[in-house]
């Protein structure tokens, strides 16, 4: 059987029977990939107790018999980001990511830079270097911009009038056409969704560019209350269902 390897985040686990465990990976080199690692559950010996939510992993698996779940042959810690699991908090941030992840992409089909930005935010909640609101934002706006579903925020939805010409405080976003309406058209939305000028354009800093810069963002305390609602809803609205991390995140929230 084919044998593969690649570097790979743990996205779920699930015990399977009394043995064994199914595991998806976000893989490198293949995209989602969901494995049977056999045994991992009686015998921690067998992977070393290393097969935890979100930590990286070198994986070693073959392609499986016929229609068969590929098999974890060898598992090689690389980060365990332990920190994450450690705290409650950050847990229900990268859980709430790691479903985005998994209902939106399909097996087999890779996304080298969607893994990137999920190993970059998945550190930096695990060093505690920037904050979890503020990471939160920077991940949805760029899984939003890689997945295809960006909101449209420099020009009306509509009538294509620019940010800039918009002379309202405040600016409807209307969740069915994916953007922001200027004052003349904002009439024609059922939306309830408004931002501020000023969250809009952080929200267009983070949305590309450097990756680093952008973590190092500071949201005002009204942008980022703005930006966690708008793109919360914003994106289950457009993964067309509420992810049930995302219940669970504002729960603990508060
Ligand atoms: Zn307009």
């Amino acid at each position: 059987m084919p044998v593969f390897t690649t570097p790979a985040i743990l996205l779920r686990r699930l015990d399977y029977g009394d043995f064994d465990v199914i595991i998806t990976f976000f893989t490198l080199r293949r995209g989602k990939l969901t494995l049977i690692a056999k045994s991992a559950k009686k015998s921690t010996r067998r992977f070393g107790g290393i097969l935890e939510l979100f930590s990286i992993l070198e994986l070693v698996a073959n392609t499986g018999r016929g229609k068969g779940m590929p098999v974890l042959q060898e598992a090689v810690l690389k980060q365990p980001f332990s920190g994450i699991r450690a705290h409650f908090k950050k847990t229900a941030y990268a859980s709430y990511w790691a479903e985005l992840i998994n209902i939106w992409m399909e097996d087999n089909y890779r996304q080298d830079e969607l893994y990137f930005l999920f190993e970059h935010v998945l550190s930096e909640l695990d060093s505690g270097q920037a904050t979890e609101a503020a990471l939160n934002i920077l991940f949805q706006m760029r899984f939003l911009n890689l997945s295809g579903h960006c909101p449209h925020l420099r020009a009306c939805s509509l009538c294509h009038r620019e940010l800039e010409n918009m002379q309202q405080a405040k600016i409807i976003l209307d969740l069915q056409r994916g953007g922001i309406l200027c004052g003349d058209c904002s009439n024609r939305s059922a939306s309830r969704i408004s931002l501020a000028r000023g969250t809009i354009k952080q929200l267009l800093w983070v949305e590309s560019g450097d990756l680093a810069k952008a973590t190092r963002m500071k949201f005002s305390p009204s942008a980022l209350e703005e930006s966690t609602h708008f793109l919360e809803e914003f994106t289950s609205y457009h993964l067309g269902k509420q992810p049930r991390s995302l219940k669970f995140l504002r729960q603990i929230r508060g």
